[in-house]
């Protein structure tokens, strides 16, 4: 295993250069053996535990190895804040994979650096177990996210309220540049590091967008254009219209929306606070710092637009220099990102339903099951399961047969107009839904209980047999029954915290 340093080369205005603290005791806890495969990372726990525990804390550097901390800015629940950072993160470098893709590699809780403000740059034990829980299981379900490579317990303690066993997470993204990179950038005026900043991105994530040979207006081959910009922007969109309608689909809710937190790549990134909607409400919000529900579940549209909004104004100055005419070329693209949003959100749950494609009259059978759902509080996730599992040509035809006429409630008119729109193919219908509609999410209750007895005993056992579950979302194995239900107490007193 050697590693490249891309991010490296960028050079010192986009970084500092800092090694990550060493532990007392690193023990792997975790290693995430399927990911170090289609990385081509060869370490396997049987033969090397000692050793990964050692690189994986940043006890050893890993060959090739140049860790920085990366700078970045941010809107922080709506406020900027100019001077972020990784401020207990240590970018060791880059890993490139059998079809060309390069990874970052970045340990978190690995110490402190010049971002770190008055932070101890170290992370407790719990919530590395549940980052790495919960992107696994966001993986499974199809949604676009960082993913851990290894948990390794550090041996001393962390101290919040109390003293917390601590713990180093090995992340693996496309890259962490966020949109609160390109503010650092911005808000410092400085143009030439936004442009670097922009080239690198669109190497990394959009090689599509040709730098050289669309550089009309520039003289020097290479040079980034306005309109490469602009195609970068609508790249950029184009991730995050399927990132949001991702966590839409399976209801998850972010909770820490700010723009330090917003990957370019549109990673899910930043486990923090997140948690999974239990029965639908569009205002449902667990994060407890987020007392305005500013990151409430039926909000995240309405916030992606917002950050991306904030990424315009970065990149307003490599458009053009004329700041009337980049918005003029700019604001196209955001309008075209809102109708997108709302477009493919609505296609997406019309396949929820087993519906293909959008047709009139499926919006308002959408928003019509969603209010039903809202008012007696039906489960997100069971009830769609529920819906495709009751599902059959005879129920359907049975169903428009004998309702003429007769007195149907509110859920039964809405059954049968749903059944008239399937009523084609009915086993195409089902088939689509189990495949868009999981049979279990990492439901906030087995989450916390699962953690609290790994922690308590030391044994992994439980987290393993869920993680086992949570990588299979759309199959109904022996286990899967274990984890389906709701809570009882529809998560009441439920609260989630920016996981230090
Ligand atoms: P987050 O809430 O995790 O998105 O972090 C926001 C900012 O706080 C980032 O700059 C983090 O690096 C920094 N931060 C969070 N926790 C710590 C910590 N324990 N020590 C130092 N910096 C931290
Ligand atoms: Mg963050």
């Amino acid at each position: 295993m050697k590693l490249s340093n891309q991010y490296h080369e960028l050079g010192k205005n986009f970084y500092h250069e800092t090694f990550p603290a060493p532990v007392s005791e690193p023990e792997l806890l975790l290693w995430n053996n399927p990911l170090a495969c289609t990385l081509g990372i060869n370490l396997s726990t049987e033969e090397d535990s000692e050793l990964l525990g050692l690189y994986f804390s940043g006890n050893k550097l890993i060959e090739g190895s140049k860790p920085i901390a990366q700078a970045y800015s941010g809107h922080q629940f709506g406020h900027f804040n100019p001077q972020l950072g990784d401020g207990r993160a240590h970018l060791l470098g880059d890993i490139t994979d059998e079809q060309g893709n390069t990874w970052d590699v970045q340990l978190k809780g690995s110490g402190t650096s010049h971002f770190s403000r008055s932070g101890d740059g170290r992370c407790a034990l719990g919530p590395a177990l549940r980052e790495f829980v919960m992107s696994e299981a966001m993986f499974a379900l199809g949604v676009p996210t960082t993913r851990c490579l290894a948990v390794v317990a550090t041996g001393d303690a962390v101290y919040r309220e109390r003293p917390y066993p601590g713990a180093v997470v090995t992340r693996i993204a496309a890259s962490h540049i966020r949109v609160g990179t390109f503010q650092f950038f911005a808000v410092r005026k400085d143009i030439e590091s936004l442009k670097q900043l922009t080239r690198f991105a669109i190497e990394r994530h959009f090689p599509e967008i040709n730098i050289a040979s669309r550089s009309d207006d520039c003289a020097t081959e290479g040079l980034l254009s306005g309109q490469n910009t602009l195609d970068f922007f609508a790249a950029v969109l184009d991730k995050q219209v399927t990132l949001v309608v991702s966590w839409l689909r399976v209801g998850f809710i972010h909770g820490v929306m700010n723009t330090d937190n917003t990957a370019i790549s549109g990673e899910t990134i930043d486990y923090g606070p997140c948690a999974m909607m239990n029965h639908y409400h569009r205002d449902t919000v667990f994060s407890s710092i987020d007392r305005n529900a500013r990151y409430a579940f039926g909000n995240q549209s309405k916030i992606i637009q917002w950050n991306m909004a904030r990424l315009a104004d970065c990149l307003l100055p490599l458009v053009d220099e004329d700041e009337d005419i980049a918005l003029a070329k700019i604001t196209p693209l955001l309008q075209q990102f809102a109708n997108d949003l709302q477009y493919r959100y609505f296609e997406m749950m019309v396949n929820k339903l087993g519906i293909t494609e959008l047709a009139e009259g499926d919006i308002e059978l959408v928003n019509d099951l969603l209010a039903i759902m809202q008012e007696k509080q039906l489960d997100y996730t069971q009830h769609f399961v529920t819906l495709a599992e009751n599902l059959s040509q005879a129920v359907v035809d049975s169903l428009i047969k004998n309702t003429a006429g007769s007195e149907l409630s509110e859920q039964e008119q809405w059954l049968t107009r749903w059944y008239l729109r399937i009523a084609d193919d009915v086993s195409a219908a089902k088939v689509l839904m189990n495949k868009t509609n999981p049979l279990v999410i990492p439901r906030n209750h087995h989450v916390e209980r699962i953690l609290a007895v790994s922690q308590q005993s030391g044994d992994l056992s439980a987290l393993h047999d869920f993680l086992t579950v949570l990588q299979h979302p759309y199959d109904n194995l022996a286990q899967t029954k274990a984890y389906q239900d709701a809570p009882s107490d529809g998560d009441e007193n439920y609260h989630t915290y920016c996981g230090t």
